[in-house]
C-alpha cells in the first residue's frame, strides 16, 4: 500500500489557504533520497548527481537538492537561466541537449557547462561557431552514445536504442573524440540514456558495464583514457504499489562491481561517475491534490475531480499508472469501481480507468501519487486551464507556496492586441 506523506488533516489546513488543485513535495523524503543516492556511490571519488531539471523546474526542489551536493541537466536556454540564477556554477551543470539551437551552445559555454555532444555533425557546428560567434571549445566535452539495437537485460528487451533519435554511433564517437581533441578539447567524457523507468536494480550495472568496456575500447582506438562516464537517467520508481521499489545501495554496489572487473582490472581508476537522475529523484516526493466535484453515472461511475490532464499528463499520455489513495478512507471496507476524471474536453483526461476505490463523495480530498517528477512539469494550458501552485511541506511540517496558480492575467499575457486588464 502507498501512504501519502501528508495526513488528511494536514492537507486539509493547506488546501484551506491553497485551493486544489496543487502539486504538494516532501522536502525531508527529497532530502534523504539524495543523501541516499550520494552515499550508494561515495566509494568513486568525483561521483556527482545532475538532476535533470525537466522533471521538477521550481527553484526551491533545486535549492534543496544543491544543497544535498547535486548539480543539474538542464536540455534548453531557460533550463540553463534558471540553473544559473539558481547559483549552480557551470561546474555543476551538463548541458545533455539534442537539435540544440546556436544560441543554447554559446549560453552553455559561457556558464562554463559541461556540453553534452548529442551529434557527430554538432561538431563541425560548433566548430563554425569559433569563427563567427566567438565560440571556443571547452577542455572538457562529453559525447553521447547510441549503441543502436535493442537494449536487452537477459531476455527481456528493455528499449530500443535503434529507434532513438538521442546520441551517435561508436564509430561516431571515437572519431568525434579525435576531431575535438584537434580543437583543443582535452578531457572528455561519454553519456548514454537507453531505457526508461526501469524497475530493477540492475539497469546501471548493466549499462555501466556496456560503457565502461566501450571505454577500454576508446583508450585503445584513440589513446584517451576517459575523465567520466554519465550514466544519465532512467532508474524507475514503483508506480504500481505491488512492484518492488529500486534499493539505491544495491544499485552503487552493482556499479561497482562493474567498475572494479572492467576499469580498475584495466589500470583505470579514476575515473568519475555522474548520473542525471530525474523520476528517481523526486517522482515519489510529490502527489498531486485534488477535491472530489462530482460524481456521475452512466455506464460507468465517474468520479469528476478538480484536477485534470493539464496538471498531470502522463495518464492521457503514456497510459501511466499513478496510484490514488482517497484521504481519510485508507481503511474503508467498501469499495466501487469508477473512472477519475478531470474536466477536459478530451476523452482520455482520466487519472484512473476502472479502478477500484473506496465509495467517493463530492468535497473528498484525493491524493495522485508519484507525481513529484514529469508531472507539474508536462503540464499545459489546453482549454484555457491554468498552471496549478506548487507547495513543499517542509521538514518542520510547515507549508510553503514554491509557486503559486496561475491567474487569468497569466494566460492573456502574451496576447497581442487586447486589453484584459
Ligand atoms: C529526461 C532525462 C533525464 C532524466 O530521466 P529520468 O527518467 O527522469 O531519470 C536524464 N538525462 C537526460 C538527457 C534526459 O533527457
Amino acid at each position: 500500500m502507498k501512504k501519502p506523506f501528508v495526513t488528511k488533516n494536514q492537507l486539509e489546513n493547506i488546501a484551506a489557504k491553497y485551493p486544489t488543485p496543487f502539486h504538494i513535495y516532501d522536502e525531508k523524503g527529497i532530502r534523504e533520497k539524495a543523501r541516499a543516492l550520494n552515499k550508494a556511490f561515495s566509494w568513486n571519488k568525483g561521483y556527482k548527481e545532475f538532476f535533470a531539471v525537466k522533471a521538477t523546474p521550481t527553484p526551491a526542489i533545486l535549492k534543496i537538492l544543491h544543497e544535498e551536493g547535486c548539480g543539474v541537466d538542464c536540455a534548453s536556454y531557460v533550463e540553463l537561466l534558471m540553473s544559473d540564477k539558481c547559483g549552480f556554477d557551470g561546474s555543476e551543470m551538463m548541458f545533455s541537449s539534442n537539435d540544440t539551437p546556436k544560441e543554447e551552445y554559446l549560453f552553455a559555454e559561457k556558464l562554463g557547462a559541461t556540453i553534452n555532444l548529442d551529434a557527430y555533425e554538432h561538431i563541425v557546428f560548433l566548430k563554425s561557431l569559433t569563427k563567427t560567434d566567438g565560440f571556443k571549445f571547452p577542455k572538457t566535452m562529453s559525447l553521447r552514445y547510441n549503441p543502436g539495437g535493442v537494449f536487452a537485460m537477459g531476455t527481456k528487451i528493455m528499449d530500443n536504442p535503434e529507434d532513438s533519435k538521442f546520441g551517435m554511433t561508436k564509430d561516431q564517437l571515437i572519431q568525434g573524440i579525435l576531431d575535438l581533441q584537434k580543437l583543443g578539447v582535452e578531457q572528455f567524457g561519454i553519456h548514454s540514456f537507453l531505457a526508461s523507468n526501469t524497475v530493477t536494480n540492475d539497469y546501471y550495472p548493466e549499462l555501466a558495464r556496456q560503457l565502461f568496456e566501450f571505454a577500454l575500447e576508446i583508450r585503445q582506438k584513440t589513446g584517451v583514457t576517459l575523465d567520466f562516464i554519465n550514466l544519465s537517467g532512467g532508474i524507475g520508481v514503483n508506480y504500481r504499489p505491488e512492484e518492488v521499489t529500486n534499493d539505491i545501495a544495491v544499485i552503487g554496489e552493482g556499479v561497482h562491481h562493474v567498475y572494479d572487473d572492467v576499469l580498475v582490472k584495466n589500470g583505470i581508476d579514476q575515473l568519475k561517475i555522474y548520473t542525471e537522475l530525474g523520476r528517481f529523484m523526486l517522482a515519489p516526493h510529490g502527489l498531486l491534490a485534488t477535491r472530489v466535484l462530482h460524481k456521475k453515472k452512466t455506464y460507468r461511475t465517474y468520479i469528476g475531480v478538480d484536477a485534470s490532464a493539464v496538471n498531470l499528463m502522463r495518464p492521457a499520455f503514456y497510459d501511466a499508472y499513478h496510484h490514488i489513495t482517497v484521504m481519510g478512507k485508507e481503511n474503508d471496507k467498501t469499495s466501487e469501481i469508477v473512472d477519475v476524471t478531470g474536466s477536459l474536453c478530451e476523452n482520455n483526461d482520466k487519472f484512473a480507468k476502472e479502478r477500484e476505490l473506496p465509495i467517493i463523495e463530492e468535497g473528498d480530498l484525493l491524493v495522485i501519487h508519484d507525481t513529484g517528477a514529469h508531472g507539474f512539469s508536462m503540464g499545459y494550458q489546453y482549454n484555457a486551464k491554468l498552471r496549478s501552485a506548487e507547495i513543499l511541506l517542509q521538514e518542520d511540517g510547515s507549508a510553503k507556496l514554491i509557486r503559486r496558480a496561475e491567474k487569468p492575467e497569466d494566460y492573456f499575457a502574451t496576447l497581442m492586441g487586447y486589453d484584459f486588464s
